[in-house]
């Protein structure tokens, strides 16, 4: 074999779990046969070349770079598709609060929350911020999370919604891993709007989304539709305006109560509708119609305390695929762990485990509009795994604190097994 070229690996003797779309219902089944049988992945160039029987694989790519993976567990590499991970400051004196009895919505009516955050955010240049962000980001690559989402949305200022963004994509350059932006302008009302949402939405949309997709800072565009956010309607304005750049949607939807966000979203071609705590069957119908991805944030109602989970069981007949992610962020979901996101969704929306390992790789890449490139075992994909001390992926969801990583592989490059370096 020449030297020359691209390099090539072989990841043999695994437990592949490759994550291919199975099929409504036969995910689970699916998976417990290609656990059965050790197989080995090829990687050429950065790219999946092959999936197979150890020996063949072996005879079809001689000379090859091998790492013996001894029967771990294969998954490919995990994508957190909703995160508020890059901001300033952080609101432990909230959790006291709301300990103490006060309300979410309450406390951000009287300026804390998002808008604490705000505050804090804009004192932070893009350098910094991106630096604040690292350890929470290590902590997510320690459990092999290779493609992370990132939103803006504590700028609320067209610079400092830039400053955000640039911030965002200087992690992807400072750790090995893919960063996907999405802009989050419409999240909560500046202080100095006055109160002026109408007028905040014209800014946003004339002004502020031509200038971060001129800038290319945001690969989507999401909106907080809420009572103590955006109305439909505003929402609406901002997805037209975003889907007349060409950049795709996604929308913070049916949370708090409902608005017919779901519906909203899917009327966009919305790549997810996030959080569904109080979507109705219309609402299931149109993500289903849509195609969307349905993104559950079980942190979110674990840490709000919430009573009202999404409709799993609808969205689930109606085919709507579900991804799950941690939403960190410092107020309603201070989770930097997507292992401990699945232990989440599995215990309070009644998850299995193949729907959990789905929703953090497969579904995940497609919540992102990555579904071609990446989150799945397949050839031509992107050489992004996680490799596992485990055999079973039960073990990746039943328990919480476990770092079960051995290595990831990003891009066909094997990274080191934990990954803590100063900033
Ligand atoms: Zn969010």
């Amino acid at each position: 074999m020449s030297l020359q070229g691209p390099v090539t690996r072989i990841f043999a003797n695994a437990r592949v779990a490759t994550c291919r779309d199975a099929g409504a219902g036969a995910s689970a089944a699916a998976l417990a046969v290609e656990l059965r049988e050790l197989r080995s992945v090829a990687a050429v160039g950065g790219r999946i070349a092959a999936v197979g029987a150890p020996a063949g694989i072996e005879r079809r790519f001689p000379g090859a770079e091998r790492i013996d993976t001894a029967g771990r567990l294969l998954t490919p590499g995990l994508i957190d598709c909703h995160t508020h991970i890059v901001h300033g400051g952080h609101r432990a004196d909230e959790f006291e609060r709301r300990r103490a009895g006060e309300r979410y919505v309450d406390i951000a009516r009287a300026g804390g929350g998002i808008l604490a955050t705000v505050r804090a955010t804009r004192a932070l240049d893009a350098d910094r911020l991106a630096r604040a962000a690292l350890p929470r980001v290590d902590a997510l690559i320690a459990e092999g999370v290779t493609t992370l989402e990132v939103k803006s949305g504590y700028g609320l200022t067209l610079a400092s919604e830039q400053t955000m963004l640039r911030a965002a994509r200087r992690i992807g350059a400072l750790r090995p891993l893919s960063v996907k932006t999405s802009f989050l302008g419409a999240h909560a009302l500046p202080p100095e709007a006055g109160g002026d949402a109408e007028a905040y939405i014209e800014r946003l949309c004339t002004e502020w989304l031509p200038a971060v997709a001129a800038e290319r800072l945001a690969d989507a565009v999401d909106a907080f539709c809420e009572g103590i956010a955006f109305s439909p309607e505003q929402v609406a304005r901002v997805f037209a305006c975003a889907r007349e750049l060409g950049l795709p949607v996604k929308l913070h939807a049916d949370q708090l109560s409902n608005l017919h966000g779901a519906a909203l979203a899917a009327r966009f071609g919305a790549l997810s509708a996030d959080h569904l705590e109080y979507t109705d069957a219309a609402g299931v119908a149109a993500l289903a119609r849509a195609g969307s991805v349905a993104v559950l944030l079980p942190g979110a109602y674990h840490f709000l305390n919430e009573k009202q989970p999404p409709p799993v069981a609808a969205l689930r007949r109606s085919g709507v695929p579900l991804a799950v992610a941690t939403d960190c962020n410092p107020g309603s979901s201070p989770l930097t762990s997507l292992l401990t996101a699945l232990q989440l969704a599995s215990h309070y929306f009644g998850l299995d485990v193949a729907e959990c390992l789905h929703g953090v790789t497969r579904v995940a890449a497609r919540a992102l509009g990555l579904e071609s490139d990446r989150g799945t075992i397949e050839p031509g994909k992107r050489c992004d795994l996680a490799l596992w001390e485990i055999s079973d992926p039960a073990e990746l969801v039943h328990s919480l604190g476990a770092r079960p990583l051995h290595l990831r592989v990003v891009g066909g490059e094997v990274q080191t097994m934990r990954y803590f370096p100063g900033p």
